[in-house]
C-alpha cells in the first residue's frame, strides 16, 4: 500500500515555493526559504555575492555573503547571507535556498516579493514538511514530530518530539503493523484456498503474531496520558480548607510570589493559575479558593469554583494543615477525592504539630483506595522534592519518565492506535474462538489500516490536507 500517487504527481516538485520561515516582526535575522526546481536559479538571480558565482554545479551546502537585489535594475534590498543546498540532501529533498536577511518586516517582505517576482509561489502552511513527506524523506508520524517540536513548551515535550522526528515511534508502529500484515496474509490464504480443502493456516503462528502486536500496541497506548500531558500540560488543582497553605505551596512550586499569601482565612477567592515544569512535564497549577461550606456569597462561589477545578483536573493536590487538629471538613474533602488521581499533602511539618504526619497517612488509609501521601513545609521547603517526584510518578507511571521511548504525541495518533488495538484484539479473540476467517480478516485489515494512517502509508489527500494545514507557514 503506497502513498496516494495522485498527490505525488500533483503536488511534489511541480513548482517552487517560498515563505518566511522565521516569525514576522522585528528580530536580528529573518529567513526566507525557497524550495523547488527553480530555487537555485531564483537564488542566483536575487542575490549578488561579494565574491564567487556562478556556483559550480556540484557546489552545495555553502553559505555566501552578499546582497539581495531586486527588480530589473538590481537595486540593493538588504545585506544578507545565501545558503545553497542542492537536492537530495535537503529538508524537502528538493533544491533549497535560504536567504538570511535582516529581521525587520519590510526587509523580509521586499525579499519575499522579489523571489515571487522571479517565479516562486507563496507556500501553504506546512508545505515544506509536506514535501519532505511526499518525497519520502520522513513519514507522517515524523512530520508531526516536526510540528510538535515547533509547538513544544517544555523540555520534556521537546525531547519526545525530537525522538518522534528521528523515527522512534514510526519504527514501533511498523513492527506492530508488520506482524498484523503477516497474520492477515496467513488468514487470507486460508480464505483463498478454502475450496481446495487445504489446511494452509498455521493458527498458532497467527495467534503468536497477533499477541505480540497486541502487546506492543498496549504498551504504546500506556504512553497516551504522558503524551497528552506533554502536549497540553497536566491540569493540577490545589485544593484544601482556607489557610492550610495552598497559595504557599503554589508559590513554592513555582518559586515566586504569584498568588497572594495571607493569614486571613478565605482570601484566595478566585483561582490562580501558573505553569511550572516538573521533570520536563508542564503542569498547569490551579490554586482554588478554600473548600469551606457556608460563608458569604463570594466565598461560596469560590468553593463552587474549586469543586469544578477538582472535577476537571488531571491531578489534585489536596492540602491539609498538620499543625491543626483534624476536622469533619477535612474528612469531607478526603471523601470527595479520587485516590487514583490525587496526592494528599500534609503541610506545615515545620511547626510542632498537635498531630503527627502519620495521622494523615492513617486517615487516608481508612478511606477506600490506595492513597499517595506526603508531608511538606511550603514555607521552609521541606519535602518539596519528594512531592515533585510523586507528581511525576503520577503522570508518567511507576516506570518513570523515559522520554527516549516513543510516545503517542497527539490525539490523532492516540485514537488510531486505540482503534488498531481494539481491532487486533477482536481478531485475536475471533481466532481463539474459531470465528470465520472473513471476519478475522476484516478486523485485521482495519487494524493494519489504522496504523498505516499514523505513518502515512495509507493516507488520503483530504487527511493530508487537514494534518498539514495545522502547521505554520514556512515550516
Ligand atoms: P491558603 O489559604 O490555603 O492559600 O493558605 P496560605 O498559603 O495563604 O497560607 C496561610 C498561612 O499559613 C500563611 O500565613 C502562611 O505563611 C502559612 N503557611 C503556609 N505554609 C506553611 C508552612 O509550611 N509552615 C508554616 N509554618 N506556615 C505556613
Amino acid at each position: 500500500m503506497g502513498i496516494d500517487t495522485h498527490i505525488i504527481s500533483d503536488r511534489s516538485g511541480a513548482d517552487t515555493i517560498v515563505a518566511m520561515s522565521t516569525p514576522p516582526g522585528r528580530g536580528a535575522i529573518g529567513i526566507v526559504r525557497v524550495s523547488g526546481p527553480d530555487a537555485i536559479r531564483i537564488g542566483e538571480a536575487a542575490f549578488r555575492p561579494a565574491r564567487g558565482f556562478p556556483l559550480g554545479p556540484a557546489e552545495t551546502h555553502c553559505l555566501l555573503y552578499g546582497h539581495v537585489v531586486g527588480g530589473s535594475d538590481r537595486v540593493v534590498i538588504d545585506e544578507a547571507l545565501l545558503a545553497v543546498m542542492r537536492a537530495p540532501r535537503t529538508y524537502t529533498r528538493e533544491d533549497v535556498v535560504e536567504i538570511h536577511c535582516h529581521g525587520g518586516l519590510a526587509a523580509q517582505r521586499e525579499v519575499l516579493r522579489e523571489v515571487i517576482r522571479l517565479g516562486a509561489r507563496p507556500a501553504d502552511p506546512g508545505e515544506f514538511t509536506r514535501r519532505a513527506f511526499i518525497n519520502g524523506r520522513i513519514d507522517l508520524a515524523q512530520a508531526e514530530g516536526v510540528a510538535s517540536i515547533v509547538a513544544a513548551r517544555s523540555s520534556g515535550a521537546l525531547r519526545a518530539s525530537v525522538r518522534q522526528l528521528e523515527g522512534g515511534l514510526s519504527s514501533k508502529l511498523r513492527d506492530a503493523r508488520r506482524r498484523l500484515v503477516e497474520a492477515l496474509a496467513q488468514v487470507e490464504a486460508m480464505v483463498d484456498f478454502a475450496d481446495e480443502d487445504l489446511e494452509t493456516t498455521d493458527w498458532s503462528a497467527v495467534e503468536g503474531a497477533l499477541r505480540a502486536a497486541v502487546n506492543e500496541l498496549r504498551l504504546l497506548l500506556r504512553t497516551a496520558f504522558l503524551g497528552r500531558a506533554l502536549e497540553h500540560g497536566v491540569r493540577t488543582a490545589i485544593v484544601g480548607r482556607p489557610n492550610v497553605g495552598k497559595s504557599s505551596l503554589l508559590n513554592a512550586l513555582v518559586m515566586r510570589e504569584r498568588s497572594i499569601v495571607s493569614e486571613i482565612p478565605g482570601t484566595t477567592r478566585d483561582t490562580v493559575e501558573e505553569i511550572v515544569e516538573i521533570g520536563g512535564v508542564p503542569l498547569h497549577l490551579v490554586d482554588t479558593a478554600g473548600m469551606r461550606s457556608g460563608g458569604d456569597r463570594v466565598e461560596q462561589m469560590g468553593v463552587e469554583r474549586s469543586h469544578r477545578a477538582m472535577e476537571s483536573a488531571d491531578l489534585v493536590l489536596a492540602v491539609f494543615d498538620l499543625s491543626k487538629p483534624w476536622t469533619a471538613a477535612d474528612s469531607r474533602l478526603l471523601a470527595r477525592l479520587d485516590p487514583t488521581r490525587s496526592i494528599v499533602v500534609g503541610n506545615k511539618v515545620d511547626i510542632l504539630d498537635p498531630f503527627d504526619p502519620e495521622v494523615l497517612v492513617r486517615r487516608a488509609a481508612t478511606m477506600r483506595g490506595d492513597w499517595t501521601v506526603c508531608s511538606v513545609s511550603a514555607t521552609v521547603g521541606t519535602g518539596l522534592e519528594g512531592l515533585r517526584s510523586l507528581i511525576l510518578k503520577s503522570v508518567a507511571g511507576d516506570a518513570g519518565l523515559h522520554l527516549e521511548e516513543p510516545i503517542l504525541a497527539n490525539e490523532r495518533q492516540r485514537n488510531l492506535v486505540n482503534e488498531a488495538l481494539e481491532r487486533a484484539e477482536a481478531a485475536l479473540a475471533g481466532s481463539e474462538e474459531g470465528a470465520g476467517e472473513e471476519l478475522i480478516c476484516e478486523d485485521l485489515r482495519s487494524s493494519v489500516k489504522a496504523l498505516g494512517l499514523i505513518t502515512g502509508e495509507d493516507i488520503t489527500s483530504d487527511l493530508l490536507e487537514e494534518i498539514f494545514s495545522r502547521f505554520c507557514i514556512g515550516k
